[in-house]
């Protein structure tokens, strides 16, 4: 028995049976919690693998609940909302969820995504993890010797640039939030220049990106932030 666990957090009961109809069919094992303490509970004594986490809950808000497990997990956290409004996204991964879905989603989506955590986890998990060189598709990052390859060509990047890539490549198929990107890259001292990131985002992809319009490896989020995606 080592089909993955998913808490299921929802308080609406019919899109919590879509939900948990879904992963039961896809081979997943489901725990549901209706309410923000019951959420809590089940974190508590089955911890789970993934957490799909509504954020509108009758008890409590969800990002209360990514807050409180956090305290103690490190296991990643899909919220789905009602609420487009990009600052709900940018709190709930800013307060430590790792993706987001807005409802309403498709269920094919819903299953991609858990596909994209479950990869990350177990890549996470593997050996490479502590390894100096970070691969992905054609781009190569040897940490140790401060190095960017594309197709075994050296690219020339500026420091910064450097460590925009860095930071999103650790992080690869998470959300960051430009919140999160500019007090990484230059610390707290920094403004949250949005337009300043772009910028820097815009010659890095130029660098890495085949097609810049078009982009394969940092795909955008508008309004809330990057992700580096596994090709
Ligand atoms: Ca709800």
């Amino acid at each position: 028995m080592n089909k993955p666990l998913i808490l299921v957090v929802e308080d609406d009961a019919a899109v919590r049976n879509l939900i948990t109809t879904t992963l039961e069919t896809n081979q997943y094992r489901f725990q549901a919690a209706p309410t923000g303490e019951a959420a809590i509970m089940e974190a508590i004594s089955h911890n789970p693998d993934v957490i799909l986490l509504d954020l509108g809950l009758p008890d409590m808000d969800g990002i209360e609940i990514i807050r409180k497990v956090r305290t103690w997990s490190k296991t990643p956290i899909i919220v789905i909302s009602a609420r487009s409004e990009d600052t709900d996204k940018i709190d709930a991964l800013d307060a430590g969820a790792d993706d987001y879905l807005t409802k309403p989603f498709s269920v094919e989506e819903l299953l991609a995504r858990l596909r994209v955590t479950f990869r990350r986890l177990y890549d996470s998990g593997g050996d490479h993890a502590q390894s100096s060189v970070f691969v992905n598709g054609d781009l190569k990052i040897d940490f140790a010797a401060g190095c960017v390859y594309m197709n075994d060509r050296e690219l020339h990047l500026t420091p910064i640039e450097y460590k925009l890539l860095c930071l999103l490549a650790k992080n690869t198929g998470k959300v960051l939030t430009h919140t999160y990107i500019t007090k990484e890259v230059w610390g707290s001292a920094w403004d949250n220049d949005v337009a300043s990131l772009r910028v820097f985002m815009a010659t890095l992809r130029k660098k890495i990106e085949e097609d810049p319009s078009n982009p394969k490896y940092i795909q955008t989020h508008v309004g809330v932030g990057y992700r580096m995606l596994k090709v």
